[in-house]
């Protein structure tokens, strides 16, 4: 696999960071992951907006245009043959060449890393015919979930309790209200009505999330923005969730509770079926 870091393309085996990285000595960096469908990128305005958002919060300076980063994501796809897959881009705060906890001068150069990853059948994914099982876990993640970045040390072990709780993945619950799943945004759907929470500091605002929710409102569908319970998502008629990497995905089961019939419902195989259809043509 040929990776990009630091604007040069290299074998994977040849590139490297510092180990005064400030994303692998404090987590201070930020992503992205953008789908790849047809060779084509899925949303990447979006992607490049939000990159851009998270930077901007935590004062980095971004390293370069979204024009040029379009142009480092194509060409990581053509040189590595991505039909069906996903890009992973990670800029952290560089190599101040010691580690201290305030941030080092302005002019510091972001660490650029991009790599692919090919997901062969990405958009014809099984599961989304049977819909994937999920528990809940407290949420007790930092207070600025909108900003994008590579603490994720409490998603990957909420990740972990959903595998020994034999279940795909988790709920975050907070204040008895759902936030949001360990890497995707949530919903449930009641008598034909799509409820999400509303976007703020407590959770990511989804890529995916944001076309899907204007794609439903486009044909129709009433979406109501505002938090839910587990309780109430145990009595939806359907729960779903939606992701770059998993686009739209029923959710059958929360904490052993199925939800509506058990199976994946019609609302969210139709959501799926508009967002693959509008995003693969918008995709650049
Ligand atoms: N929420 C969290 C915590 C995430 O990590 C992600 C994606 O990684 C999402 C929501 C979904 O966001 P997007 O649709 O932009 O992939």
């Amino acid at each position: 696999r040929t990776v990009y870091v630091n604007g040069e393309y290299l074998p994977e085996e040849e590139a490297t960071v510092s180990i005064f990285d400030r994303g692998f000595l404090m987590a201070d960096g930020v992503y992205e992951v953008t789908s790849v469908l047809g060779g084509k990128l899925i949303d990447f305005p979006g992607h490049a907006a939000r990159l851009e958002r998270s930077l901007a919060e935590l004062e980095m300076t971004a390293p370069m245009t979204a024009d040029d980063l379009l142009e480092v994501h194509r060409e990581l796809v053509r040189r590595n043959g991505i039909d069906e897959g996903l890009i992973y881009l990670q800029i952290t705060r560089g190599n101040p060449g010691d580690r201290d906890f305030a941030f080092p001068p302005a002019d510091t150069k972001p660490t650029v890393v991009l790599f692919t990853q090919a997901k062969p059948g990405l958009a014809a994914n099984p599961t989304a015919k049977v819909g994937i099982k999920v528990i809940s876990i407290p949420d007790i993640r930092w207070g600025r979930r909108d900003i994008k970045t590579v603490q994720l040390l409490y998603p990957s072990m909420a990740k972990m309790a959903a595998k020994k709780a034999h279940v795909d993945d988790a709920w975050f619950v907070e204040d008895g209200l759902v936030t949001e799943g360990t890497s995707n945004n949530a919903y449930i759907v009641k008598g034909g009505k799509i409820i999400t929470r509303d976007l703020s500091n407590d959770i990511l605002h989804g890529i995916t999330r944001a076309a899907v929710v204007r794609f439903a409102r486009e044909a129709q569908m009433e979406v109501e923005e505002r938090p839910f319970t587990i309780e109430e998502a145990q009595g939806a008629d359907e729960a779903f969730f939606t992701s770059a990497s998993a686009f739209v995905m029923p959710v059958i089961e929360i904490d052993g509770k199925a939800v509506g019939t058990g199976a994946p419902g019609p609302v969210a195989a139709r959501l799926r079926e508009i967002y693959l259809d509008e995003s693969l043509k918008a995709a650049v």
